[in-house]
């Protein structure tokens, strides 16, 4: 029964540590949890799915790190969440356009 109690006490350490880090990340600017703009590292503009501790497709590095693969230049890379704010007008334009993905 001790193991039990152990495992149900890491599993909600573990769900509280992912709200929080969402939480987190959603207050500095970041559209996460949720549809969010991403740059992967030769600086293709996309959108992705992010949601902090539930990603099914990508292999997670931390918080803002994942290695996915980038529709844009049809490769696997080490993306970055953008955040809307730091959106260049450019950067708007190729979102839109559908160039960026
Ligand atoms: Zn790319």
């Amino acid at each position: 029964m001790t193991s039990l109690v152990v495992g149900v006490a890491v599993l909600l350490v573990v769900v509280a540590l992912v709200v929080v880090i969402n939480v987190i990340m959603r207050r500095r600017g970041f559209s996460i949890p949720g549809k969010t703009v991403v740059r992967c590292s030769k600086g293709h503009l996309f959108t992705t799915s992010w949601i902090e501790g539930a990603s099914l497709k990508a292999v997670r590095l931390g918080p803002t790190s994942r290695y996915q693969r980038c529709p844009v230049g049809k490769h696997w890379a080490i993306i970055h969440p953008v955040k809307d704010e730091d959106l260049t007008a450019e950067d708007r334009q190729a979102l839109a356009e559908g160039t960026a993905g």
